[in-house]
């Protein structure tokens, strides 16, 4: 069984863009406020995911190993550091959010078993890198405030409220890939991309009604799934000029609600966010305290301790042409319901869920108990279970693939969340 497991860090530093070879006025011209002597800084936050087969204990690794590694190969190195001289790959390419993530891949994959880098230069903008030569991704993140309402086509007795007209901040990603440019470390010109998805899509929808203002939704329903399909329709071509291929669009409605849509015809993708407060003790009942202690240190203390577990749902299937949906929105938040938070809020999973008496809730174990929960019941709505991802604190979260092989890299093959049997 494998699982994908994150691990958040951090680091302060500061860059320049700057050519050696090129005028002051030059590179003022190439680069913008970025030339600027001495350099600029960011607060840059790291997630590192790496993939593994669940281990008789219930995880992919040892997290404090983990987290030594990336202290002592990345983070104790970048922090506080003058990017351009720190490490020799910055003097030949400049040291870019999707350079920094390909080198801090370069560094960290003799260590760890690495999927994916992702790198915040800062909320609005990030880079993802999973080991593809010079291939990365770039994120953009923007915003836009618009009425709508679920019509036509919808009933009010279904709907309710969602078919009156009412409005949302939607927050909108846009995702392209290229290729890295081996001097001046970027995929693409940042601020032509803020420009395309501005003038393309925020002046469009910004403080409108989509029903009203946006001729395409005058018999389309704009749910967040229509919609993103609609925004990757408006960005391809322009983002294609600029060089990249627009890769995803993700669309929030609410931080509980978004869609993801990357071009395959109808196929899009919903997810839903909730979350549910448990205790729990990382200690097998067959295995000494001694020994629970050294495989999962504090997290074996005999009272245990407890977390805001966020649980992402991620559902695949093809938009409904009259209803605008991949699932069944309100059945699809009942069965999570019924099926998750209802049986684990407010528990101490180990005493209160029957499955956690004799298998260890780690988080990639409840994760797993999550995804063979909601598989069938969510097939039976027309869907896919696509993905489960489960953040148990703000610097640790796992995901877990549903079966569904051909659509991710990651080998989807589930079974049964493992025992720790000695
Ligand atoms: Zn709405
Ligand atoms: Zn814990």
């Amino acid at each position: 069984m494998q699982c994908i497991v994150n691990r958040r860090d951090q680091f302060s530093a500061v860059g320049r863009y700057w050519f050696p070879e090129l005028s002051e006025i030059e590179n003022l011209e190439k680069f913008g406020a970025y030339s600027k002597f001495p350099g600029h800084g960011h607060n840059y936050v790291l997630f590192i995911s790496m993939i593994g087969e669940l281990d008789e204990y219930g995880m992919v690794l040892n997290l404090s190993d983990v987290k030594h590694v990336i202290k002592e190969e990345v983070t104790s190195q970048l922090d506080f550091s003058y990017l351009n001289d720190v490490w020799t790959e910055f003097q030949q390419t400049l040291p870019t959010t999707e350079n920094i993530a390909r080198v801090i891949w370069e560094r960290l994959s003799p260590h760890l078993p690495l999927v994916r880098v992702q790198l915040f230069e800062h909320p609005q903008l990030w880079a993802d890198y999973q080991g593809e030569g010079k291939q990365a991704n770039l994120t953009i993140r923007t915003h836009f405030s618009a009425a709508h309402r679920l019509a036509p086509n919808l009933s009010v007795d279904k709907y309710g409220r969602c078919t009156q007209t009412h409005g949302h901040n939607y927050h909108l990603e846009v995702t392209v890939e290229g290729e890295i440019d081996s001097r001046t470390g970027m995929i693409v010109d940042v601020a032509a991309l803020n420009r395309v998805v501005e003038d393309y899509v925020v002046k469009i929808f910004d403080h409108s009604c989509i029903n009203e203002d946006v001729p395409y939704f005058a018999d389309i329903v704009p749910t967040t799934e229509n919609i993103s399909r609609y925004i990757h329709g408006l960005l391809e071509s322009p983002i294609d000029e600029l060089g990249v291929k627009l890769s995803n669009v993700k669309l929030f409605e609410s931080h509980q609600l978004w869609a993801d849509y990357s071009g395959q015809g109808m196929e899009g993708y919903l997810s839903i966010s909730t979350h549910f407060s448990s205790a729990h003790r990382l200690a097998h009942p067959d295995l000494s305290l001694a020994k629970n202690t050294e495989i999962y240190g504090k997290c074996a203390r005999v009272n245990g301790h407890g977390h805001n577990y966020q649980l992402e749902v991620t559902i695949k299937g093809d938009i409904d042409s009259s209803k605008g949906m991949v699932i069944d929105l309100g059945a699809v938040n009942q069965i999570i319901t019924d099926y998750v938070i209802e049986p684990f809020d407010h528990t101490f999973l180990n005493k209160d869920v029957a499955f956690f008496n004799k298998v260890v809730p780690t988080a990639e174990n409840i994760a797993l108990y999550i995804s063979n929960t909601l598989r069938s019941p969510i097939q039976e709505l027309g869907a896919t279970l696509y993905k489960v991802k489960l953040v148990e604190s703000p610097n640790n979260a796992c995901e877990i693939y549903g079966a569904d092989s051909e659509s991710t890299s990651v080998n989807a093959a589930v079974s049964q969340p493992v025992l720790a049997i000695v």
